[in-house]
């Protein structure tokens, strides 16, 4: 890891784009630009290895773990009750947990975020039990596809589970573990109807392809269709970022709200916390709080 004082404000290298002769982007990392330039370097061009883990993020990758656990084997998910599988998050999070997770909100503990995983699981599993009434054809499936005739704009992404609710019709279902979108927000989600391109592009004789969010956390659920014009708006969009991207030279911080939870504010120049508390003593073993201000 590069001593953080030593990095410049911004950067300039005009080969920062050699990586690879055909780069493969993905929803979240052309977020990631559009949210910070910086944050995209250090995370896409340079590589840094963050030591940091927020613990939303923790918190979601074991949450998908279990919903795929219990997918895995959907005989034994009907035959059991939900307090087995919150049993088996409770198991994940005591191996997984380390010194390493970094918790930014001043109003919360290991525990409630703990507490708020088992409610995800607990919320879907009341919701969906006994799973039935479709043919799951994946959980956390790969899809690499391409923007253009040509394969010069390739994309690449995970899909949580992907359902046939009917001869010719799909759902591609999304786990959320945070917070409600805000309204009409989802009618401009990027990253579902790419993974619907994604899915027409691989299987023959779609006919309707539904795009459905479950915010756990509080037990809602919300389901979309896209029009074709809409994919075809969200190719071109999606090429645009990306010939942006490959455009850039420079990489400015962008500075904003989400730089509290950024991995690299511990070497960012522009990251500056106004009342950084002192780290309490910890145990061997136990989560470490690294609390900072929400700018
Ligand atoms: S701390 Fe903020 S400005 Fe710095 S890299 Fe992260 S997001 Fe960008």
């Amino acid at each position: 890891m590069p001593d953080g004082l030593s990095f410049p404000r911004c950067y300039t290298a005009r080969d920062v784009h050699a990586e690879a002769p055909t780069p493969v982007y993905s929803h979240s990392r052309i977020s990631s630009f559009a949210n910070c330039p910086l944050q995209y370097r250090y995370r896409y061009i340079d590589k840094l290895k963050s030591p940091v883990e927020g613990v939303e993020a923790f918190v979601g990758k074991i949450v998908h773990e279990v919903l795929e656990a219990l997918y895995a084997d959907l005989g034994r998910a009907r035959a059991s009750s939900a307090e087995d599988y919150t049993a088996l998050f409770r198991n994940l999070w005591r191996q997984r947990a380390t010194s390493s997770l970094r918790i930014v909100r001043e109003n919360m503990t290991p525990e409630a975020y703990r507490d708020l995983g088992v409610r995800c699981i607990e919320n879907f599993f009341r919701q969906n039990h006994p799973f039935e009434g479709a043919e799951v054809l994946g959980c956390e499936t790969q899809v690499e596809f391409n923007l253009d005739p040509e394969g010069r704009y390739r994309m690449q992404g995970y899909i949580d589970r992907i359902d046939r609710v009917a001869p010719g019709v799909i759902e591609i279902h999304d786990y959320k573990t945070g917070s409600l979108p805000r309204e009409r927000s989802l009618r401009f989600d990027r990253q579902l109807t790419l993974y619907e391109i994604a899915v027409r592009d691989r299987w023959a004789g779609v006919k309707e392809v539904r795009h459905v969010w479950h915010y756990l956390a509080h037990a809602r659920k919300f389901v979309q269709r896209r029009a074709p014009e809409d994919l075809i708006r969200t190719k071109l969009a999606t090429i645009r970022a990306i010939q942006d991207i490959e455009a850039t030279v420079v990489f400015p911080p962008r500075p904003g709200p989400l730089c509290s939870w950024c991995e690299y504010n511990g070497v960012c120049p522009e990251f500056r916390p106004k009342t950084a508390r002192p780290l309490p003593e910890l145990e061997p073993g136990s989560l470490q709080y690294r609390l900072f201000p929400l700018s």
